[in-house]
């Protein structure tokens, strides 16, 4: 490794270092905070998650919001001046997390910028309000301010609130107009659907090409689609070679608009062999055989085509049909042990009779400050989680408060969590043994996972012995390839969510994410937890399954290493790191674990282990998790490693203890929660 590489590894461990201790400080000052709503974010402007060392406290979810529809927003097409244009171009492209998110989309998001006016003294923005547009000063200055001091001033050319554009984030200072200013404006509404429709239209755009090219003829839309997420788009200018005869072949292309002229020299001279026009492709032989470009291909007028690498060719084509085609069949079938289908193992606990709400009796605390109280095992976005006893067996019974949910609009995710769970029947996945409702809350009666949460786990001890994390990861994989098998992305795979049941086995637990999708579509919701976040959930480009095994390599990283892939105290600058995809190991990480991380978190979904043609048996193949007897794993018949990490005890030794605010949540009638 260089010198400068390990000093920016150095230098990145020492910020992270410091950033824990400034959160260890502030929490000895004031304690944990318990659960508070609305998501990490950062910036200047927009709130950030407790300096950034967020693996001391829960990391806090980015709840989805819905999308307009298109019909019903009305994007401004705002006429602008050549000037004011490339003023905005030049704040986005100076600004390091704009410049990479808009990568390729500067001037849909130039297009739907509109003016904004305000006189000296205005408030643009205030501090501790909910952000949801972000600026650019095109004239005049503005001041920043917190708590009322001064920490800069803006000119012609700054952005600010840029991290509202992506979700909803409180702002952690005010910006006040000191002239009159002019600045560009663009909600989040506005910016999520161009950037969303024009990546739809994009997509269908490539994949009718596809659909046209002979060689292709006989794919399924869901294999093109797959074959798309593994490639990148690239422009040529006119007369640009793209392939010269002579190098070292690096790509595989193929075009969709324009036509490529191949030419081979001939006693000095080029001698034009034939046009390819869209649909057709080049590149492979090179790569293919290992030997020096055969032939130039240079672009005739402007082209575009979809490109991949050498190395991510020679990764997919095995798993891929038609590249598999191009590429001579000398990749041997990989060994097939005939895995057990998901869901197959026992499920710990028997279903009891249908419960009801009354049957169910609070357990108390029978030591400590809080003895006598009810046992609360956890808190999140939308209420709580208690410990319940009903015909002698314990349950933990999750209550979400109505009012909050209709607030934030999140009926269909409540909806989606129980749907989910109700169908599930996985070892891996937490039990739903039923749901009730009343006035002020919706319930859902789950199997208590006695274990406790793997994220408490992992802050006693650090990080996780390889064979903890191997055990671990090899549980989410069963649970990941049930849930996508049945058609289920989870999208919020972290420590927080995965529960270890009494044998120490992982669950996971928190379905309010999980979204039922069909092979081949995608989805376009934002939502996730800032570190886990994949590059395309970022580009609002849509995703699909592919995002939890990008989740998986972040997991498997954070598991080792006690701290997440991507981190820094400001989340624009760990969204940056994410849509760069460049990231280092620790020395102490064994070669197989960074292999598979890196495996994992491939910045193009279609390239990600997991997401080839070999589905999910890639990662169950991969020599990290060569150790693992799948078949006896998923028949729960492996002694659990992470025994060793629980406390034995009273049923809540493995839970901290939270003080819960106990006003009963506001009531609410609009019935949306009717099978409940
Ligand atoms: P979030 O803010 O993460 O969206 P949420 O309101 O959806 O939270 P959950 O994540 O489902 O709630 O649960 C909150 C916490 O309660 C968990 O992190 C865990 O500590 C605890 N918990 C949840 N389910 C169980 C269970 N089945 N057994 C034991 N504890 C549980
Ligand atoms: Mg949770």
């Amino acid at each position: 490794m260089d010198h400068q590489l390990r000093e920016q590894r150095l230098q990145e461990e020492r910020e992270y270092l410091q950033s824990m201790a400034r959160q260890r400080a502030l929490q000895e000052q004031g304690g944990e905070p318990e659960s508070a709503d609305g998501g990490a974010s950062g910036g200047i402007t927009d709130q950030a998650d407790a300096e950034g060392g967020r693996r001391q406290s829960r990391a806090q979810p980015i709840v989805p919001e819905p999308l307009a529809s298109e019909g019903a927003l009305q994007v401004p097409h705002v006429p602008k001046s050549p000037r004011d244009c490339s003023l905005i171009a030049g704040a986005v492209e100076r600004n390091d997390f704009l410049r990479r998110l808009g990568e390729g989309q500067t001037d849909a998001m130039v297009q739907s910028f509109s003016p904004a006016w305000h006189g000296p003294g205005h408030t643009v923005l205030a501090e501790g309000t909910d952000g949801d547009a972000m600026y650019i000063v095109a004239e005049g200055e503005l001041s920043v301010t917190q708590r009322g001091c001064h920490l800069r001033t803006l000119l012609p050319g700054d952005v600010f609130g840029e991290l509202a554009i992506l979700y909803n984030c409180q702002r952690t200072a005010t910006v006040t107009a000191l002239t009159q200013v002019r600045l560009w404006a663009i909600d989040r509404q506005t910016y999520r659907t161009i950037i969303t429709s024009q990546a739809k239209c994009r997509r269908a755009e490539i994949l009718d090409s596809l659909r046209e090219a002979s060689w292709l003829q006989g794919l399924a839309d869901a294999q093109l689609s797959k074959l798309l997420d593994s490639m990148e788009e690239c422009t040529f200018a006119p007369d640009e070679v793209i392939v010269r005869e002579g190098d070292e072949g690096k790509n595989f292309y193929i075009i969709l608009t324009g036509e490529v002229q191949v030419s081979r020299s001939r006693g000095g001279q080029e001698e034009l062999i034939r046009v390819l026009r869209a649909g057709q492709h080049f590149g492979e032989l090179s790569l293919l055989r290992n030997i020096c470009r055969t032939a130039t291909c240079r672009a005739q007028g402007q082209v575009t085509c979809i490109t991949v690498t050498k190395e991510d060719f020679q990764e997919i084509s095995p798993f891929c049909p038609v590249l598999r085609q191009l590429s001579e069949p000398d990749v041997a079938a990989p060994e097939g042990t005939s895995l057990p289908e998901p869901g197959r193992g026992p499920c710990p606990t028997a279903a009891p009779a249908p419960l009801q709400l009354q049957d169910l009796a609070a357990v108390c605390y029978e030591d400590g400050q809080q003895r006598g109280l009810p046992v609360i095992l956890g808190t999140g976005g939308f209420g709580r989680v208690e410990l319940v006893r009903g015909r002698e067996q314990l349950f933990a019974l999750k209550r979400i408060r109505k009012a909050h949910v209709v607030r934030r609009g999140q009926q269909g995710h409540v909806h989606t969590e129980k749907r989910v769970l109700e169908r599930s029947r996985c070892p891996f996945v937490v039990r739903l043994f039923g749901t009730f409702r009343d006035s002020r809350y919706v319930y859902m009666l789950l199997e208590f996972c006695e274990g406790g949460e793997l994220w408490t786990k992992l802050r006693e001890v650090r990080c996780f012995e390889e064979p903890v994390a191997v055990f671990c990861a090899a549980c989410v994989v069963e649970a990941l390839d049930y849930l996508h098998s049945n058609g289920i992305i989870y999208r919020d795979l972290k420590p927080e969510n995965l529960m270890l049941d009494k044998q120490g086995y992982v669950k996971l637990v928190d379905f309010g994410f999980a979204k039922e999708l069909a092979r081949g579509e995608k989805t376009y919701s934002f939502c996730g937890t800032p570190e886990y976040l994949a590059p395309e959930i970022l580009r609002h480009q849509g995703h699909d399954f592919a995002v939890d095994f990008w989740m998986m390599g972040v997991l498997v990283f954070e598991m080792l290493v006690g701290r997440p892939l991507f981190h820094s105290a400001e989340p624009q600058k760990i969204y940056s790191k994410i849509l760069d995809g460049v990231f280092s190991f620790p020395a102490h990480l064994s070669e197989a674990a960074c292999s598979l991380v890196s495996k994992l978190c491939r910045r193009r979904p279609g390239q990600r282990l997991g997401n080839t043609s070999s589905g999910i048996h890639g990662i169950r193949r991969h020599r990290w998790f060569g150790a693992v007897k799948w078949k006896q794993l998923a028949l729960r018949r492996i002694q659990a490693p992470t025994l060793a990490l629980m406390k034995q005890g009273l049923p809540y030794a493995n839970f901290k203890r939270f003080s819960v605010d106990w006003t009963p949540a506001e009531e609410e009638f609009s019935g949306w929660d009717e099978d409940f």
